[in-house]
């Protein structure tokens, strides 16, 4: 394989003294995903999952065993009261923000504690009664709490800002696309406490996505009330083709269903379209495809670094998300870098990236992903805003294997530019 790359020696010794350094962290991911792995079939085993419940129903979807049964397991895993897991939830967005009206009346205030959240979301809270049917237009009011210089919450400003008319407060454990770390579920689960204390009467929303499986627990059993996140990064296991999940108190899981669907219907209808086989065996090799995905972030990061570039978390930080973070400095090796992963892509790999403007973002983006799913970001993907520091985001990976690939393969890629 290194013969093919025009840099393939040196390519291949910093591919192994990485791989020779990260096995102690690499042992440490194996036993995460065998207690995973194992709580995820238990689950199975208790609600008596049967060859029936992979079927799939039509029309209204009324009485769809499979699908209540996959909600149960769903809500066991992840240590919640009640779960809603659907193929008509189109994004991570989407039950996010089914989340949010579910739960959010004119009046209410949301409260984001982590800074500001990903970018996706910053429509759906809006700014002003402009007619676009966000928050702001229903009359629901938002307030963020930077992060401090370190960081940190800001628990001054949330107690300066926390009244009576918080009804939400909402954390985000994934760093997203922000350049900032993620916060691990024994952070969630000391900001969780705070909360309470400081706002008893508000809900505690947590954007879950990236971090599913990463960690033995789940923000629901840190004391969450309510998570959300996407069936095609962690938990859909690179099986799900399209869906969304929320999970939480039972209470507020029927609120988000009531938005969804409609008030009255809730969580008893929605066909499932012959997505239930894909579910049931995604969930069950999710622990499995994380722990790949796990695997190459760190790496990611232990490869970058023996060869330059500085990466956060490091290789041997403890981690939430399967995001790895790298400044690569100049703008020459971002693209690079992209079009490096893009060719080593099982799907479109002669495709060439090109910077472009995204929606949302004030600069032009780069994305790499060929993907057997569109935007899945469980499957080896690459992206960045062409602004300095020029920071890569990566993440997933079906296979470890396939991650180093890539990897050699946009090494490869930005030593021919000249500019590395
Ligand atoms: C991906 C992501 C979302 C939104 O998910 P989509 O499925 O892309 O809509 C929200 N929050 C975070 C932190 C994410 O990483």
């Amino acid at each position: 394989m290194y013969e093919t790359l025009n840099h393939g020696t040196w390519i291949e010794k910093k591919v192994r003294e990485a791989e020779k350094k990260i096995q102690p962290v690499l042992k440490e991911v194996e036993k995460n995903v065998d207690l995973k792995q194992w709580q995820v079939l238990n689950a199975y085993r208790e609600m008596k999952v049967s060859e029936l419940h992979l079927q799939s129903s039509t029309g209204y979807g009324y009485d769809d065993l499979g699908r209540e049964t996959f909600e149960k397991v769903f809500a066991q895993i992840v240590g919640a009261e009640q779960a809603l897991v659907r193929p008509n939830i189109i994004s991570g967005t989407h039950a996010i923000s089914a989340c949010l009206y579910g739960v959010l009346r004119p009046g209410d205030e949301l409260v984001y504690l982590t800074g500001r959240p990903y970018d996706t979301l910053h429509q759906v809270i809006g700014s002003s009664r402009d007619g676009s049917g966000s928050l702001a237009d229903y009359g629901v009011s938002y307030r963020e709490i930077p992060l401090t210089k370190e960081n940190a919450i800001d628990w001054l400003a949330f107690e300066k800002a926390a009244n009576s008319r918080t009804r939400m407060v909402a954390i985000q454990r994934s760093r997203g696309y922000a350049d900032r770390p993620s916060f691990t579920i024994r952070e969630i689960r000391q900001m969780i406490r705070r909360v309470r204390e400081i706002s008893p009467q508000s809900v505690i929303f947590v954007d879950n996505c990236y971090g599913e499986f990463v960690e033995q627990e789940e923000p629901t059993a840190a004391g969450a009330d309510l998570i959300a996140g996407s069936l095609i990064k962690n938990p859909g296991g690179g099986m799900a083709k399209s869906g969304g999940y929320i999970a939480g108190k039972s209470e507020l899981v029927e609120k988000a269903s009531a938005r969804l669907v409609a008030p009255g219907i809730g969580v008893e209808g929605g066909a499932t379209f012959g997505h239930m086989h894909d579910y049931y065996q995604g969930l069950f090799m999710a622990p499995h495809v994380v722990g790949e995905a796990l695997k190459g972030a760190i790496f990611t990061a232990a490869f970058l670094e023996e060869t330059g570039f500085k990466t956060t978390p490091a290789w041997n930080e403890k981690r939430t998300d399967i995001i790895q973070q790298v400044y690569l400095g100049k703008p020459e090796l971002l693209i690079a870098f992209c079009r490096g992963i893009q060719s080593a892509s099982p799907i479109d790999a002669h495709i060439l990236p090109v910077p472009s403007p995204m929606p949302g973002y004030e600069d032009e983006v780069i994305m790499a992903a060929g993907t057997f799913v569109q935007g899945a970001s469980i499957e080896l993907s690459a992206d960045g805003p062409l602004r300095p520091p020029y920071i890569a985001y990566i993440q997933g990976g079906l296979t470890y294997s396939h991650v180093k690939i890539g990897l050699a393969q946009a090494m490869d890629f930005m030593i021919e530019t000249g500019h590395f």
